[in-house]
């Protein structure tokens, strides 16, 4: 198993269309490569996600232009993490950058942070994230909002689980929907952000299978169909009744972390990120039992 393996480089040119103007950069399977999305009206065109620091934002600046031509740009993030918006600051006075609300805090109370936290993933991340900078929306909202790119409905949702301020983009008359990291695909969801809660992510989940769309673009990994949403609510779902009978059972924080962990990783042979799993059990268990977040350690010393 290997984390943060590969160069966190998006690779504008494999952009493929998934639907008639609607663009899915692919993350080729680096975890530090999102995938993005490159909307397009006959007035505007959004673009969901900026990558990883000022290099990768260019590529997908350019890339959007290119698409755009005369067209007016605008681009909004699934949520402030580094590899999906730190690479905003080339977009600004460029596009009218939308976020909602509660991210636009995030990114003010916890940008420095993960910004110093993913420095620390390895040369090739800090390399990347050189002269980031924190830029602020241009525009934010609270709850929903509907955009029209012309001839091109776009719903920009807040929700919440993996951050606090996490966004959906969906496309109702296309039935896609581009969910950010409140889904990856078979890769285990990551509660890192001290404001991850897995009782809403569940929510989010519920919200999302009610739209029943007919694709979904992850945060990471392949595209997929509803099933891919189904996974993620059964996997909370899964682990939160494992953890809650331990609890009642009375078992010890060490030994939960030990046995749940290994029911997870039987259960989910096939998903990706093992390091993520002792973040979910931690996370969950304070969760059930309103007891203050003991995080693991992020070892990435071992994983690079
Ligand atoms: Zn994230």
């Amino acid at each position: 198993m290997s984390q943060f393996n590969r160069p966190p480089l998006i690779q504008a040119e494999l952009a493929r269309e998934i639907a008639p103007g609607v663009m899915v950069i692919p993350d080729q399977h680096s975890d530090l490569v999102p995938n993005i999305g490159i909307i397009s009206g006959t007035d505007a065109v959004l673009v969901v996600d900026s990558g990883l620091g000022i290099a990768n934002g260019q590529r997908v600046l350019h890339k959007a232009r290119e698409i755009a031509g005369a067209k007016s740009l605008l681009l909004t993030s699934t949520h402030f993490h580094p590899e999906h918006a730190f690479g905003t600051q080339v977009f600004k006075g460029l596009a009218i950058i939308i976020s909602n609300a509660a991210q636009a805090d995030e990114l003010q109370e916890k940008g420095a942070l993960f910004l110093h936290i993913f420095r620390d993933l390895g040369p090739e991340v800090r390399e990347a994230l050189e002269g980031v900078e924190m830029v602020m929306p241009d525009e934010t909202y609270q709850g929903e909002k509907v955009i029209d790119l012309g001839g091109k409905q776009v719903v920009l949702r807040e929700l919440a689980g993996h951050t606090r301020g996490d966004q959906i983009v969906f496309l109702p008359h296309e039935g896609i929907l581009f969910t950010g990291d409140l889904v990856e695909n078979r890769l285990f969801p990551i509660l890192f952000d001290q404001d991850a809660s897995s009782r809403r992510w569940i929510e989010a989940l519920t919200h999302m299978l009610r739209l029943a769309p007919t694709t979904v673009v992850p945060g990471h990994g392949d595209l997929g169909t509803t099933a891919l949403l189904q996974e993620v609510q059964d996997f909370f779902t899964f682990v939160r009744e494992d953890i809650n009978l331990r609890i009642k059972e009375g078992q010890a924080l060490e030994l939960i972390d030990k046995e749940a962990a290994r029911v997870i990783k039987e259960r989910y042979q096939e998903w990706g990120n093992d390091l993520w799993i002792p973040f979910v059990i931690r996370s969950v268990y304070a969760e059930l039992t309103g007891t203050p977040l003991k995080s693991p350690e992020l070892s990435v010393g071992s994983a690079r």
